[in-house]
């Protein structure tokens, strides 16, 4: 388990003066109202902020938790940039968001992180060219944007490898692995996009990632790296801390909190590594907002990633990112609604288990609803308890 938080690091190099802090009372907006949205609309409501929540769908998880709704095209830039004039310090709960609507925002208000964060991380090309200009570790790769691009990338990094496009995918979509030479032409094919990112396969020993925030006032903080595995491309089970050596651990909290500094984040990002059976951490993606990964810092770290999000928008200090307990976390996707509502009594029958139900409206096949919590005296005992109460909620397969 993480020991006692060391204060926050500053970056004692920059001399500008920085904005006051935004003190409870204000209004705050998130650009976004999935559960993200929502479970940070919920610890700024708890700090005694107010929230407007900013979304192109009406009937979203974060409706329910907002001061304020507006249903918005994320290209209506007039509309949205009349909003924002109307918030104090403008957030996010996807990178997916027009550099457009991003800019109009930012000349009314404070707007966390940046448009150039989102613009960075939402292209694994561009990211990949960051990563690779401050010296970060990641997937031997090459940006594709021809087929004799591709046919030449293929060549130099070998195969296996996969094939990503460089915008929209997420959770497995518009990616193909790539085993043999014929694989080429068919993944260029089905993928249609007209910039690619071919990556060399890795045969890690894990996944990890770490939440890392910076504050308006420059401080920088990590929680401990939890282990992630996935089902089907999706996050099932997150568990921290991760079965890694103290001294990794800690690098990949110090490449997170040095990853915030130079992209100039303001606001939460997690960023994913793949471990190397000789322990080299390859940076894999950074996710400019909490992640998925993280929820299990409500229950098992002195402070949540969402209250993380909301002191380093309004320029607080962070919170201490201590783990409290060993923790797990299990998704709960619409799958589990297959023969109708999971039986919740069931799955809370079980010691310690904590239940978050998004309250999405329907449950569709691979659909993030929810998600359980456990801490425990060890990491093994918390995911037994996550994953068992999981089973009991389900139906069975
Ligand atoms: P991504 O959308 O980039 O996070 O990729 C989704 C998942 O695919 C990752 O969590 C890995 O499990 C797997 N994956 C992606 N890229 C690679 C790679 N270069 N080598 C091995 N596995 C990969």
């Amino acid at each position: 388990m993480k020991p006692d938080q060391p204060t926050p690091r500053c970056d004692a190099t920059r001399t500008e003066t920085l904005p006051s802090p935004l003190l409870p009372g204000a209004m705050l907006g998130v650009l976004g109202g999935g559960q993200l949205g929502a479970m940070f609309a919920m610890a700024a409501r708890q700090m005694g902020y107010r929230v407007t929540v900013m979304s192109d769908t009406a009937d979203v998880p974060a409706q329910r938790h907002a001061d304020r709704f507006v249903q918005v095209d994320y290209s209506d830039i007039a509309r949205l940039s009349h909003v924002a004039s109307e918030i104090d310090a403008v957030t996010f709960e996807f990178e997916n968001v027009p550099a457009e609507a991003g800019r109009a925002m930012a000349a009314v208000t404070r707007v966390h992180p940046s448009p150039d964060v989102l613009s960075t991380t939402q292209d694994r090309g561009r990211e990949k060219a960051f990563l690779a200009e401050h010296g970060f570790d990641t997937t031997p790769n090459r940006l594709v944007t021809t087929a004799a691009e591709f046919q030449q990338a293929v060549a130099d990094l070998g195969l296996p490898g996969v094939v990503k496009t460089a915008t929209f995918g997420y959770d497995g979509r518009g990616q193909v692995k790539l085993t043999t030479p014929a694989d080429v032409d068919a993944a260029w094919q089905t993928l249609q996009a007209d910039r690619l990112v071919y990556e060399a396969w890795v045969d890690f020993a894990m996944e990890v990632s770490v939440v890392v925030a910076r504050s308006a006032d420059r401080s920088v903080a990590a929680f401990a790296p939890s282990l992630n595995l996935h089902a089907n491309h999706i996050l099932d089970v997150a568990s921290c801390p991760a079965p890694l050596p103290h001294e990794v651990a800690e690098r990949a909290e110090r490449v997170a909190c040095s990853l915030a500094e130079k992209l100039d984040l303001i606001g939460v990002a997690c960023v994913e590594f793949f471990v190397t059976r000789d322990h080299r951490l390859l940076v894999n993606e950074i996710a400019p907002r909490p992640h998925n990964s993280g929820h299990i810092t409500i229950e098992s770290a002195a402070t949540s990633q969402f209250e993380q999000q909301v002191r380093a928008v309004c320029g607080l200090p962070l919170g201490s990112t201590r783990a409290l307990a060993p923790a797990a976390m299990a998704n709960l996707l619409g799958d589990l609604w297959r023969d109708g509502e999971p039986d919740w009594g069931a799955a809370l029958a079980v010691p310690g288990v904590r239940l978050h139900l998004y309250g999405k409206a329907s449950a569709r096949p691979g659909r993030k609803m929810g998600h359980l919590t456990a801490c425990g005296l060890t990491v093994e005992e918390a995911i037994r308890a996550v994953t068992e109460a999981r089973r009991r909620a389900g139906p069975a397969s």
